[in-house]
């Protein structure tokens, strides 16, 4: 958590010059009613209470949340707010909520304003129109959201009054969980629990341990114009037709390089107003493709990270729009750039603010170091098929395995220095392999420390010093699933380590026995280059799972395997895992659904229209020649035919195209989603993909005048 204190101290780092009035004035969470204000509002005995629940996933009494709910409700009127929400994350993938004002009646009639603990705590929205996976029947529509009081209600400003954000789950009338919210809560405590009993182990004494996470948020940024111009980057937020613009990444110019003062007045707008929502972004650059964008806060722990990256992503398109541009947060909007992903950056902390990915300098931490590192190898081993079907989307399966991406099977990059330290488990613990050198490069440059970590680019999972980062999530994924997926694999691993070392007191024969359990889940670890052709065959040898199709990655959630992992640890029942997995299948029907229907307008409406109008500029010219000269010159002619002859034959295939697309849009009305969403994956995206390429020849043969769109290279920021 960030104490302002901890905020000043950053900022004092960035900017020393700053005085201290200057770093107090900074509006860092003036609109989140934060773990201080609580502090400084609430009894002590309630903050107590309070920071158990946080802290060590206790359950929070009544009384206590009518306390708080009473201190929330005097701040937000204090802050001008007329309204509050319950807001959620429902299986969509989006956040949701409905705006309730604080005005009631009281037992004479007369209006009032209140806000009770009751409200915060408990909110009844109709669930109908929520995804559910079949798993509620329409007489039971009404659903219940409950405060999680472990992340911070927030106020975001309105034109006429302020809205007070209240983070909550969401549960089906009979109680099925129906958000992404309440597994990362479980998963959090489970880590906390395993956790606790391997620090005992090791004799470390600390109260809790938390899961961090930092996600690193990619986006494309477009002028408004062209986006509303463009049938397909208006409704799927991609381009899906487009020549491909002469200049691109190739110059590897735009990475890190100044940003343009359009986009540098958007993303400070974004900071300030993620600074009032208590975000502590820390980041921005230029990424790799033109007009690619990426921003970054500080690491903060999971539950708060995940809702934080949620309300970034909203900021980020709302913020655009105010800037007249659209944010994209597709994962691949232009088909021959660099898509856009989420590194998720994640670690394990304790109570006394340590990393637990770090080897420490006392033999017991080197001993907890290797024992978690073995369990995260164990648990990502065993489960990397769950993560994958987890992270499977619409737009990762045009992302992942494409340019900078990682490819889609998961393997684990550990480098140098952790092979090294897994070569001798013995030495390590004894402390005889040598720490990172320091390295200088020139006489008057500070020497810096080597990092424990490479960067294997090409690595879905890598160690990056003293956290885990995870490449595959994808720009505009909830990470609450995610994070949580990972978390039980974690777990699962942690317990498994757990159990054989529990009863171990000769350090000789844990070092054994960890040695072994690294040696038996080695299969994950790979430090080669992911895009090289022999490594699927290699990782198929390992037993790792080998993405086939998009459905069959996504129904890999319901394999008994990964049902038996949730249900052993009550992160989801087995109906709500399928439900899941078939809501995933049934966004996936439609967001190609979608693309079928966008592609057939653009053929019809735009690009064969534009096509003709040019076939028909091209014949006048051939019937408007000088007959004399033909005469004369019988072949002077004979290029421009064959120009033109070549030119109808693409109108032609893309006439062809057009039907075909009529044909898949037929065939998709049959079928149950799964049939369905094998007909996607199989044939209709790989139709859309085939026709983009006729078209990006017809686009690239086609007068300006006629072309109705703006061209790629038109909506990249020149
Ligand atoms: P990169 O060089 O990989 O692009 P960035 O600076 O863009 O790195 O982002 C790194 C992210 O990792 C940041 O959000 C940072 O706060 C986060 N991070 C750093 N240390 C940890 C940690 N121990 N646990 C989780 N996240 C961390
Ligand atoms: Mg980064």
């Amino acid at each position: 958590m960030l104490t302002e204190a901890k905020i000043c101290y950053i900022i004092k780092a960035c900017f020393p010059r700053l005085k201290k009035e200057v770093l107090m004035s900074y509006n860092f969470a003036t609109h989140v009613f934060g773990f201080d204000k609580m502090e400084e509002t609430l009894p002590p005995n309630v903050f107590r209470k309070f920071k158990k629940t946080v802290d060590e996933k206790k359950s929070l009494d009544p009384d206590a949340a009518d306390a708080i709910a009473n201190e929330i409700k005097k701040w937000a009127e204090s802050m001008g707010v007329t309204h509050f929400t319950h807001w959620f994350l429902p299986l969509t993938g989006l956040t949701a909520g409905k705006q309730n004002t604080f005005i009631d009646r009281d037992e004479k009639g007369k209006v009032i304003s209140k806000f009770s603990g009751r409200e915060l705590i408990k909110g009844e929205p109709d669930a109908s129109s929520f995804p559910h996976g079949g798993m509620r029947s329409t007489f039971e529509a009404r659903g219940y959201t409950a405060w999680d009081p472990t992340s911070p209600v927030f106020i975001k400003e309105s034109k006429k009054g302020c809205i007070l954000y209240i983070p909550t789950v969401f549960f089906g009338y009979n109680g099925k969980v129906l958000d992404k919210k309440t597994p990362l809560l479980r998963s959090l405590k489970l880590i906390n629990q395993i956790s606790l009993k391997i620090l005992k182990k090791f004799n470390q004494r600390v109260r809790w341990v938390k899961n961090m996470v930092g996600p690193e948020q990619e986006f494309f940024l477009v002028n408004e114009t062209d986006v509303n111009q463009r049938s397909d980057l208006r409704t799927l937020g991609r381009i899906l037709f487009a020549a491909r613009p002469p200049k691109g990444q190739q110059m590897g110019d735009h990475y890190f390089g100044a940003i343009p003062g359009k986009v540098l007045r958007f993303l400070e707008d974004v900071e300030e107003e993620a600074a009032k929502l208590g975000i502590p972004v820390k980041t921005r650059h230029n990424e790799v493709a033109p007009n690619q964008f990426e921003m970054a806060p500080i690491y903060e722990e999971a539950n708060i990270g995940a809702d934080h990256n949620q309300i970034l992503m909203d900021l980020l398109l709302d913020t655009a729009r105010k800037h007249d541009m659209v944010c994209l947060l597709h994962e691949k909007p232009f088909h021959y750039f660099n898509g856009s992903g989420k590194h998720l950056n994640w670690s394990l902390m304790d109570s006394n603010h340590r990393n637990l990915l770090t080897p420490g300098n006392s033999k017991s931490t080197r001993f907890v170091f290797l024992s978690f590192l073995t369990g995260f190898l164990m648990g990502i081993n065993r489960h990397n098929d769950l993560i994958q079907s987890v992270l499977a989307s619409p737009g990762n399966e045009l992302r992942l395995g494409g340019h900078e991406a990682p490819p889609s099977i998961i393997s684990i990059y550990l480098g140098e220095e952790l092979q090294t330290i897994l070569q001798n488990l013995e030495g390590f613990i004894a402390g005889k392999i040598k720490k990172a050198p320091l390295i200088q490069f020139e006489e008057f440059v500070p020497s810096i420390l080597h990092e424990m970590s490479d960067r294997n680019r090409t690595s879905p999972v890598a160690f990056t010093g003293n956290k885990f980062e995870f490449r595959m999530p994808g720009s505009s994924q909830s990470l609450a699933f995610p994070i949580a997926v990972i978390n039980l694999a974690v777990t699962e691993g942690l317990n498994v380590v757990y159990q054989h070392i529990a009863s171990l007191e000769d350090e000789k024969k844990i070092i054994e026995t960890l040695n072994q359990l690294v040696h038996d889940n080695s299969a994950i670890v790979y430090e080669g280059d992911n895009y090289d052709r022999e490594w699927k065959e290699e990782a198929e040898k390992r037993g790792l799972f080998i993405p086939v199709s998009l459905p069959h990655t996504i129904d890999r959630l319901k394999h008994k395997k990964n049902v038996t992992l949730f249900e052993k640890y009550n992160i989801l029942k087995k109906d709500e895992i399928e439900a899941r997995a078939d809501i995933k299948i049934e966004m996936y029907v439609k967001t190609v659904e979608m693309e079928l229907r966008v592609a057939r307008y653009l053929l019809r409406a735009y690009i064969i229209p534009a096509a003709l109008k040019n076939q028909k500029m091209l014949l006048d010219a051939v019937n408007g020649f000088p007959q004399k000269i033909l005469e004369q010159n019988p072949t002077i002619l004979d290029q421009q035919l064959e120009f033109i002859k070549k030119f109808t034959q693409k109108i032609n295939r893309a006439m062809e195209m057009l039907s075909i697309l009529d044909e898949d849009n037929e065939k998709l009305k049959q079928g149950n989603d799964r049939e369905q969403a094998a007909l996607c994956s199989a044939t209709i995206r790989p139709h859309i993909i085939e026709t983009a390429a006729v078209v990006e020849k017809i686009e690239e043969r086609v007068d300006h005048g006629f072309w109705k769109m703006p061209r790629a290279a038109d909506i990249l920021f020149r």
